[in-house]
């Protein structure tokens, strides 16, 4: 029988040290493990996680009783999570506990069915995109803002890598291109440190530097501003410098003529929607004069995985991509169904880790597994974000192993 033996919380450490969870879960003759990652920069609308002893004793001595002698079905399961819990952001019994023991059963519910994770994802009736193939890589290499207290002037640099047809090349690609950028630093006399998410950090209020330097050696950047982190009073405080709507607009679409920035994540604060709108509306302005293809205007704080947000998003033309982070929402039922809404409103979807990231490699299946556009799981120089690229590549394997 498929039904939910085990389920166990225990504690462990993610890559900055702090604690989170892990969820262990067993049927008859099969046992799965999940955990947890928590972000820093996080959005105002993102489900609660709560102190990490809080969260293991809800898995252990409230939900564990619940499920036992359940069926592993990850969507009743969750539902059976929302109900237990009853608050609208998962503060009762805590994001992290609903959604380690949310992807323990999804993975539990795989491992039955006797297929890879990603190809579970596929057949869940969630083929939530018609662009088969594998996820642009969206590599975080130089970390500012709340990863590296604010030695940038935006939280995150990053190269694009692949163009959807293989993960084997852009991630040796990748390989060469960070050698270079730290021979580059290091020739430029900079100090560098490592950043939260194993990408490069110097101290620069140079908003162009970052954009020289990385646009010597790839054709193709992204940023995440991380807005939300330097609005004071109504205005943008970028390195000192205020900034109004359309002054932190015009410096976007400069950045956007000058470099080959193709996506920039969260250009303002969660609740600015009006600068949202008008952001992406200036790139797809931009995107008919230039014939180029629109510049992605990705919403992460802003939209924080809830299909309600995404709804309003795309109502209102906010943005032309959608960042997808499982533990904002909290269960894996609505993250597909977030990302199903995302690609039926012909938006792109970017799947992420968090700056706390742990050993699972999950975000690989699910960026597979629902065709989405890109995966931003930082560096391979931290073992946390080197685990995804590994799970991508034995992936890569599986899929040419059926062809
Ligand atoms: C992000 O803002 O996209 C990010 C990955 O950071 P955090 O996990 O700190 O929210
Ligand atoms: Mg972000």
């Amino acid at each position: 029988m498929n039904t939910i033996k085990k389920c166990k919380a225990y504690k462990i450490k993610d890559s900055r040290g702090d604690e989170t969870l892990e969820v262990e879960m067993s049927s008859n003759g099969h046992t799965v493990w999940a955990s947890v990652p928590a972000g820093k920069s996080t959005g105002s609308r993102e489900a609660v996680a709560l102190p990490v002893d809080e969260a293991v004793w809800n898995v252990n001595r409230v939900i564990s009783p619940e499920l036992i002698g359940k069926k592993a079905d990850v969507f009743e399961v969750d539902d059976l999570l929302v109900s237990l819990d009853g608050t609208e952001n998962k503060s009762n019994l805590g994001a992290n506990a609903i959604l380690g023991v949310s992807l323990a059963t999804l993975k539990l519910e795989a491992k039955i069915a006797n297929q890879p994770l990603w190809k579970h994802i596929q057949s869940l009736g969630h083929p939530v995109s018609k662009s088969v193939g594998f996820p642009r890589l969206f590599v975080n290499v130089l970390n500012g803002g709340a990863h590296a207290k604010f030695r940038l002037p935006f939280q995150e640099y990053m190269f694009v890598l692949g163009n959807g047809m293989n993960v084997a090349g852009p991630i040796n690609q990748l390989q060469t291109l960070f050698e270079q950028l730290k021979k580059k630093l290091e020739a430029e006399g900079k100090e560098i440190k490592m950043g939260d998410e194993g990408g490069f950090s110097f101290e620069s209020d140079d908003i162009e530097e970052p954009f020289n330097i990385l646009s010597e050696l790839h054709d193709k950047l992204a940023i995440d501003v991380a807005g939300g982190e330097f609005f004071e009073n109504g205005e943008y405080n970028v390195c000192g410098q205020k900034y109004s709507l359309e002054k932190l607009s015009n410096l976007y679409e400069l950045l956007v003529k000058k470099y080959p920035l193709i996506s920039i994540e969260d250009p303002f604060a969660d609740n600015d929607f009006e600068a949202f709108a008008f952001v992406t509306k200036k790139m797809r302005d931009y995107g008919v004069i230039s014939q180029k293809e629109d510049v992605l205007v990705v919403g992460d704080d802003l939209t924080t995985t809830n299909p309600q947000m995404i709804a309003k998003a795309v109502d209102g033309k906010l943005i032309n991509a959608v960042l997808i982070k499982p533990n904002q929402i909290g269960t894996i039922s609505e993250t597909l169904k977030a990302i199903k809404m995302t690609h039926e409103a012909g938006l792109k979807t970017i799947i992420s880790h968090r700056s706390g990231e742990t050993m699972d490699s999950f975000i690989a299946d699910l960026a597979m597994g629902v065709g989405a556009f890109g995966l931003k799981a930082g560096t391979m120089f931290q073992s946390e974000r080197k685990e995804k690229y590994d799970r991508l590549l034995e992936i890569e394997q599986e899929v040419n192993s059926e062809k």
